[in-house]
């Protein structure tokens, strides 16, 4: 198959610059190993066809390690050591893989969230699908400040007036359709298990609503579900102004970590619109969540209650209506103030 292979090399060249000086070299190889692309560190001249090379016959172990241990989803992880190197394996959809090759030194903390968002890029770059190889500066615990001033900055994007621009975000456990409704609504198209979402991805949708004037920019911030971000999904979820509270119809656990999900978001954006959605409704043999439940859940927490289909795509516009027509009315009530 044909790849676009500038893309992916602007993508790895905004990857590396992410991770500064501890990032000797990344590859992106097949699930066979064969290397499709790679950037070396400008200080790494040296790092040899060795280490290449035994990356070629590290990617089937690895590979076969993480389906053991992610038993869902394309978008696995492993990290490999050797003396001299620290290695990260990270699934970007099926057909690749992203290596990065790190000082033995280095913590790999801080470059598990850039490393996942890379390959989700790379897997969307293979969809043949649109991508910005731009990769936003995400947390670091020494520069936290200045990081969360480039946030806010990027939530509060200038606008004109009658136009609005909101960060969205989602919140639910993995594998509830977040991902799958984002996608509905952005390119309105649904990818059969398209990805588990293990980083963050950020998309942007101009939106018009039939029968209001204003124009409605959201900025999506779709979440790491897996416990491992937990250090910095607290960033992700801050300062947002709107969000969709996400469960499965056909899950109950999903159903019953909403409130958990309601606190965590809440704590860290005080202010927030949000809804609460019930997905996969097309699934009704399955489903053990009624209408009901979740009504009466929402009332609750004192926030709307829709149920959608990401597959089928029915209510999803207006689940995102109904977050735009909230956000439309505190604007009026904020403005008048
Ligand atoms: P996320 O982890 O919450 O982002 O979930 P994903 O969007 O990755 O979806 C998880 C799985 O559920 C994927 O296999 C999707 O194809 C599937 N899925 C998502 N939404 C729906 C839906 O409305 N109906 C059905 N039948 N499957 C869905």
């Amino acid at each position: 198959m044909s790849v676009d292979t500038k893309k992916l090399q602007a993508l790895l060249q905004w990857y590396m610059q992410s991770i500064g000086d501890n990032l000797l070299a990344v590859i992106i190889v097949n699930r066979e190993g064969l290397i499709i692309d790679k950037l070396f560190g400008s200080s790494e001249k040296h790092l040899d066809e060795e280490i290449v090379g035994g990356v070629s016959a590290l990617v089937e172990p690895v590979l076969t390690r993480i389906t053991k241990e992610f038993s869902s989803g394309s978008f696995g992880t492993g990290t490999f050591d050797t003396e001299e190197y620290r290695l990260i394996f990270c699934e970007a959809g099926p057909e690749a893989v992203l290596v990065t090759i790190l000082d033995a030194i280095a913590g790999v903390d801080p470059v598990f969230p850039y490393a996942y968002l890379t390959a989700e890029k790379i897997a969307r770059i293979f969809d043949g699908r649109t991508v910005s190889p731009v990769i936003p500066k995400l947390i670091s615990d020494k520069n936290a400040h200045n990081i969360q001033k480039k946030v806010n900055q990027l939530q509060k994007i200038k606008v004109q007036s009658g136009e609005y621009a909101f960060k969205l975000i989602l919140g639910g456990d993995g594998s509830v359709g977040k991902t799958s409704m984002v996608h509905r609504f952005v390119d309105d198209d649904f990818a059969k298990d398209y990805k588990s979402t293990i980083g963050t991805s950020i998309m942007k949708k101009e939106c018009k609503f039939d029968g209001l004037d204003s124009i409605i920019r959201f900025v999506l911030w779709d979440l790491a579900g897996q416990s491992q971000f937990k250090k910095v999904r607290q960033s992700y979820l801050s300062n947002a102004e709107t969000g969709i509270l996400a469960f499965d119809v056909t899950n109950q656990i999903s159903f019953e970590n909403i409130e958990n999900w309601h606190k965590e978001i809440l704590s860290a954006s005080p202010n927030i619109s949000l809804i609460l959605v019930g997905n996969k409704i097309d699934l009704e043999d399955k489903r053990v969540v009624f209408r009901g439940d979740g009504e009466k859940t929402a009332e609750k927490l004192g926030i709307p209650y829709i149920e959608t289909s990401a597959k089928t795509g029915e209510s999803i516009n207006d689940a995102f209506r109904m977050l735009a027509l909230q956000m439309i009315k505190n604007n009026l009530v904020a403005e008048d103030i």
